[in-house]
């Protein structure tokens, strides 16, 4: 591993200075960024430390909640109001990675982890997200984990969080602080579409840093459900997950929110698929109707094609479960 200089940032203020500077990233749990040093994926001179900043905190606001960036994801899981008002996030962070690991991982780093694909990981191998102009080593390689919507020849990794479906599917904002300020963008604009820079994975500006989300309240606490599908029952990235979060009054869908993972560079929202459901009466024929809209445009791949009858039967199923029909 290259040597780099280490910082521990005492205040916000020092932190974007430090990463106003080219080759200085900022470090918290560490839980991706050290792998990808350590594998020679990246190789900044400088690491912030954030850890000390004051940006753990998970606060009520009048309109719902806030989350710092640097609360853990074991500590947001097991947060009473996260579970009572959004249990669906509580459930996705629990699908993710593994207990230690959670107790590492934080909110901001885990928005920020790169794609889990393999060819990223090889120096070896061509990948235009890690070297562009390369090519991409998985486009005629083993893409069986691979995107099947929003794919470009460039890239076909996905996003390999769970907790970013939640928040996704919940309408989460996220808050940015910068040298010019805060800003606050939806939660489902901040990760991009590879398009023709796949290097780059979000809406993030080098020299700003994530602070915190909001999710704002809703009534999809009692009827939400998140659902992952993966090779094994722990520690394994989703092949599919679906984020399913229903408003349901004597048995008809008022409002309804859907996301799912492990289909594209995003978090990738089912706007189409929510609109179909609203006014429509619990039932499995409905939901397998929402799901067949939810996988219009889908593209597979050599090896991931079982993802084109995988997902929308996910959808199904999370939907069955979050109103209650199973
Ligand atoms: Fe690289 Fe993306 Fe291709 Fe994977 S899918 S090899 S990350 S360019």
């Amino acid at each position: 591993m290259k040597q780099f200089q280490y910082l521990r940032a005492a205040t916000q203020q020092s932190t974007l200075d430090a990463i106003s500077k080219p080759g200085t990233k900022i470090i918290a749990g560490g839980t991706n960024l050290i792998d990808l040093m350590k594998r020679g994926v990246t190789a900044p001179d400088k690491l912030v430390d954030i850890t000390h900043l004051p940006l753990k905190n998970i606060t009520p606001t009048k309109s719902g909640l806030h989350i710092g960036a640097l609360a853990l994801n074991s500590t947001v899981s097991e947060n009473g109001i996260v579970v009572q008002k959004f249990p669906l996030l509580s459930m996705a962070l629990k699908a993710g990675a593994s207990p230690q690991l959670r107790n590492m991982a934080t909110v901001g780093g885990n928005m920020m982890q790169r794609t889990r694909c393999s060819y990223f990981y090889d120096t070896t191998m061509p990948c235009n997200k890690r070297e562009p102009g390369t090519g991409c080593g998985a486009m005629g390689g083993l893409n069986r984990m691979h995107a099947i919507f929003g794919t470009r020849d460039k890239c076909i990794a996905v996003h390999p969080s769970d907790m970013c479906v939640g928040l996704a599917a919940l309408d989460a904002t996220v808050i940015i602080a910068g040298k010019k300020g805060e800003r606050r963008i939806p939660f489902t604009e901040f990760h991009r579409l590879p398009g023709e820079h796949p290097d780059v994975d979000n809406t993030l500006a080098k020299d700003e840093m994530i602070i915190g989300v909001d999710i704002p309240d809703n009534n999809f606490a009692k009827n939400s459900y998140y659902l992952k599908v993966r090779d094994r029952q722990s520690y394994a990235f989703a092949l599919v997950s679906v984020a399913a979060g229903l408003d349901i009054s004597n048995g008809t869908i008022r409002q309804a929110r859907l996301a799912m993972g492990g289909v594209a560079h995003k978090p990738w929202r089912l706007f189409e698929a929510e609109k179909f459901l609203v006014g429509k009466a619990v039932s499995e024929d409905s939901f397998k109707q929402a799901a067949q809209i939810a996988m219009q445009g889908a593209k597979a791949y050599e090896y991931n094609a079982f993802k084109l009858k995988l997902a929308p039967a996910t959808i199904t199923e999370a939907l069955k479960h979050a109103s209650g029909l199973v």
